[in-house]
């Protein structure tokens, strides 16, 4: 299983990008994206960092991991430079924090993070079918999220995803230990988003296309 939405301490999240990663092992993920909340102030201190940390860990066995960043808050019209410099920098994913329905977002940041090509939408709300289309167009994936608050809207996305043909991934964006679900049961949050088993194993490739992406 892979996972490409998680916090360390790095922002907002309780563990050391260590701690972070032995405990999605140890719940059975393969591959893990480390995307901690960056904005102009601290991606240049985030981002090598976990590049950094990550070659050093991926030298030797166990969890594959991948650094990246979750652009946050990040005024939109600024978010295209943002991207490329994030990976400019070093970041292997690019994911940007959608419109959630449960933080003051500014509205525009799910159409730009997509015509930015940024690599996954996270939590994007209400979505519009406009923007959902332009994401498949871009392939831009969007977010499924295990996270509660910004899980309220998952079964519009997932409709809207489902109806015009874009792609999906599930991700936990998990900040503490209690985030990381089991392996097993993470079919039940696509299930409870009105999709199927097919539309699960379809958002796994996904989430390995990507990884595979990253990891090269
Ligand atoms: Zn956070
Ligand atoms: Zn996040």
């Amino acid at each position: 299983m892979i996972d490409l939405h998680t916090h360390s301490l790095f922002s907002d999240g309780e563990l050391t990008p260590a701690e972070l990663a032995r405990r999605f092992e140890v719940a059975g993920y393969e591959t893990l994206a480390i995307t901690d909340h960056g904005d102009q102030s601290n991606i240049d201190l985030i981002i090598p960092r976990l590049v950094a940390f990550c070659q050093e860990v991926n030298r030797l066995r166990g969890i594959r991991l991948i650094p990246g960043i979750e652009l946050t808050h990040i005024r939109p019209e600024a978010i295209p430079a943002l991207v490329s410099r994030g990976r400019k920098l070093g970041a292997r994913l690019v994911v940007v924090h959608g419109e959630t329905i449960v933080e003051p977002v500014a509205p525009g940041t799910n159409r730009i993070a997509i015509e930015s090509s940024a690599d996954v939408l996270a939590h994007p709300g209400l979505i519009t079918e406009e923007e959902v289309l332009l994401a498949k167009e871009r392939s831009v994936y969007l977010e499924l999220t295990l996270r509660k608050g910004h899980s309220l809207t998952n079964g519009h996305v997932a409709k809207m995803a489902h109806k015009m043909g874009a792609a999906m991934v599930l991700n936990s964006d998990a900040h503490t230990p209690g985030d990381i679900w089991p392996v097993g049961r993470l079919h039940e949050i696509v299930a409870g988003a009105g999709l199927t088993e097919g539309d699960y194993r379809a958002m796994i490739r996904n989430a390995e296309s990507i990884a595979e992406r990253c990891l090269t």
